[in-house]
């Protein structure tokens, strides 16, 4: 069983492996050049240490290009990676130069971790290579100067903070802009794209809890009534007093979402046909007692429905639509402003 995607995380999947891949090349590149001079001055840990790095980039590099566990990976790879460089810091033989490296921390981890996981990576290694630094210029009064240790804090500070300001924008404007593509902009609800992703982690906990899931599909009547008589713009103010009641009529946890037109699909999570239908009918009657008033003209709508239940009627969201809609249908013929329930479709309920 495939277990729900985070659509955030799948969103910044393929920047980070880039963002990882240039990381491996640049790190083999590296990792190459230092380890030859580290070899020239006798530095033979920190060598071994650049070795195993370029080694184990090139591993990870093969390792990441078909993989469905990248942030793993990118785990594995900077643990070692960071640890590898607060070693070079502490090499004893090593340049102070080498401290200009953890500048590149915050970057690295914010863009590969995301804002949490890359915060805290950052601060915890930027910690370690500031006792680190501390400890090795203790005994050199002109490092150990207010002017220079404050030089150095503020740019890893100011690195740190727009490394996080960064992706926690990015985040955020991603978040935003995935909303918008799965809302319905005239009424607010949720559209197809929505009502299918929701669908399929609805499928997941259903199968995993052995709990009921059904779909209502419902289509106002004569809707195009409601354009000719009194313009389309009040068909809009119509559609959107109608997804109010739905809002009004379902739990946090039920999905409406606008199929097309005046159709909607509404998932309702752990529930039975039998109770979906009572879901229905109290929308069907909602719907039906509360008219809209448009500049002095009281608007009265009804609508017709169909249930279907996962399971029974199908395993798909494409295949329980097709039942409900077979169901609607037959509440358009039987008179509308009725819903038709799953299994036994003689049992609908007429109204006036
Ligand atoms: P039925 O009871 O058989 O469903 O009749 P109906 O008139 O509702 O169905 P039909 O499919 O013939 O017409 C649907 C109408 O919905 C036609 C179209 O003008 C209107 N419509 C579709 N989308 C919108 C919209 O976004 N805004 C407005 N105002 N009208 C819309
Ligand atoms: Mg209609
Ligand atoms: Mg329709």
């Amino acid at each position: 069983m495939d277990s729900y995607k985070d659509p955030l995380k799948e969103l910044a999947r393929p920047y980070r492996k880039a963002v990882l891949k240039a990381l491996l090349v640049l790190c083999v590149i590296g990792a190459t050049l230092f380890s030859a001079m580290n070899l020239m001055r006798g530095s033979y840990p920190l060598a071994f240490v650049e070795i195993a790095m370029g080694i184990y980039s090139i591993i990870v590099y093969r390792a990441i290009r078909n993989t469905r566990h990248l942030e793993r990976w990118i785990i594995a790879y900077l643990i070692p990676f960071f640890t590898a460089m607060v070693f070079a810091m502490a090499t004893p033989r090593a340049t102070s130069a080498v401290h200009a490296w953890v500048l590149l921390i915050p970057i690295i981890s914010h863009l590969l971790m995301g804002r949490r996981l890359g915060l805290a990576v950052s601060v915890f290694y930027m910690g370690i290579a500031a006792v680190i630094f501390v400890y090795r210029h203790l005994d050199q009064p002109d490092m150990m100067q207010a002017l220079p240790i404050t030089n150095i804090a503020v740019i890893s500070l100011c690195i740190l903070v727009f490394s996080h300001v960064y992706e926690v924008t990015r985040e955020t404007s991603e978040r935003q802009l995935m909303k918008l593509a799965q809302t319905d902009p005239l009424t607010g609800l949720a559209n197809r794209a929505r009502l299918s992703d929701v669908f399929e982690q609805e499928k997941q906990r259903a199968r995993r809890y052995s709990s009921p899931v059904s779909v209502l599909i419902l289509d106002l009547d004569h809707f195009k009534d409601v354009n000719d008589n009194h313009g389309h713009e009040t068909g809009d103010l119509t559609l959107q007093h109608v997804a109010r009641i739905f809002r009004e009529c379902l739990r946090a946890t039920d999905v409406a979402a606008r199929l097309g037109g005046e159709e909607f699909g509404i998932l309702l999570s752990n529930t039975n046909s039998r109770q979906a239908m009572e879901v229905a009918e109290k929308i069907r009657i909602a719907v039906a007692s509360t008219p809209l008033t448009v500049a002095n003209n009281v608007i009265r709508v009804t609508l017709s429905g169909g249930v279907a239940e996962l399971g029974t009627d199908g395993d798909t969201l494409r295949e329980l639509v097709r039942e409900a809609d077979i169901r609607l249908y037959k509440a358009k013929e039987d008179g509308r402003n009725r819903i038709i329930p799953a299994l036994s479709p003689s049992t609908a309920t007429a109204n006036t």
